[in-house]
């Protein structure tokens, strides 16, 4: 387990929340899980604590029906609930009353940079970006500072990162999008252009990435896997950042949306899904 982090409060049991939970389960830690929606997670945290004892491995999973319960002796608060800065704000404003004074504050929000929340909290020392891309096949996670956090906080939370076997991939400057989603996205942008202006067929452009980069799949498998109402919205926060014409998503990717071929949840995206 890494430095003094060993209770961990998890807000947000959806996706990405249970990941994180199973992947925190794995190596060692406590986690306190919170959603609003409770139904699901007391047989995932039945599942978790079986695997913890036939493991021995040690910490417990325990779901909480308040965020003041779930925080209360947690050591790093994870927050991932919908991408909306409202409710963020909300959230870490209930964790930063009923936290311990120590506990860091972080969110796996794909576009919001912590700075834009931490005018909620009063521990704007404490506060994190620990962005997280697929926990089961992507073992990284962004980790971007606020206005105000300290080297101590941003220390313990990358040591963290790395106690679960994770790289953390460090911003040293705040920007939109972190280090890889940056990267993700800069492909993601080109790909759909090539696909909406009728320059090549999906095929031949996830061809080209597989023969370029080894991997067994290309940029438009990749994006039906996310979910294309998820590549639109991100696009769309891209897009309302910099106002540029150039930055806004295709047309046909928003009639795809409106038509609900939103990938692999669908069984419709580029591709048609085989169940
Ligand atoms: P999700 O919709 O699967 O889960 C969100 C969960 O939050 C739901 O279970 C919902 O019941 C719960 N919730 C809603 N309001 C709440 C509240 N007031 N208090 C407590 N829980 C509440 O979404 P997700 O895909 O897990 O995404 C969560 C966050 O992680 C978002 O900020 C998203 O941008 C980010 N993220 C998502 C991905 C991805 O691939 N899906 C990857 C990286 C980061």
């Amino acid at each position: 387990m890494g430095n003094d982090i060993k209770i961990i409060a998890m807000i947000g049991g959806g996706y990405m929340g249970k990941a994180i939970t199973a992947k925190a389960s794995d190596y060692g830690y406590t986690v306190r899980l919170y959603d609003i929606k409770l139904e699901g997670l007391d047989k995932l945290a039945k599942r978790l604590n079986k695997q913890k004892q036939k493991k021995e491995i040690p910490g417990e999973i325990t779901i909480h029906e308040s965020i003041s319960e779930a925080v209360a002796d947690a050591d790093l608060v994870i927050e991932a609930v919908p991408e909306r800065l409202e409710l963020k704000k909300e959230i870490f404003s209930q964790i930063d009353k009923a936290a311990p004074p120590h506990a860091i504050i972080a969110t796996n929000s794909s576009s919001i940079p912590v700075s834009k929340i931490e005018g909620a909290v009063e521990r704007k020392d404490k506060v994190l970006n620990i962005h997280f891309y697929s926990v089961m096949l992507h073992p990284m996670a962004d980790i971007m500072r606020g206005s105000i956090t300290s080297d101590e906080t941003f220390e313990k939370g990358k040591k963290w990162i790395e106690s679960i076997e994770f790289f953390p991939l460090v911003v040293k400057k705040e920007c939109l999008g972190f280090v890889f989603n940056r990267v993700w996205r800069a492909v993601k942008k080109e790909c759909l252009k090539i696909w909406a202006e009728g320059n090549a067929d999906i095929e031949i452009v996830d061809k080209a990435w597989q023969l370029w980069t080894g991997m067994g799949f290309g940029p438009f498998k990749a994006m039906d896997g996310v979910g294309l109402d998820v590549v639109y919205d991100i696009e769309m926060s891209y897009y309302n950042e910099s106002g540029d014409p150039k930055d806004k998503p295709p047309q046909a990717l928003k009639d795809m949306v409106d038509r609900g071929e939103l990938g692999m949840k669908t069984g419709q995206g580029f591709y048609p899904i085989k169940k």
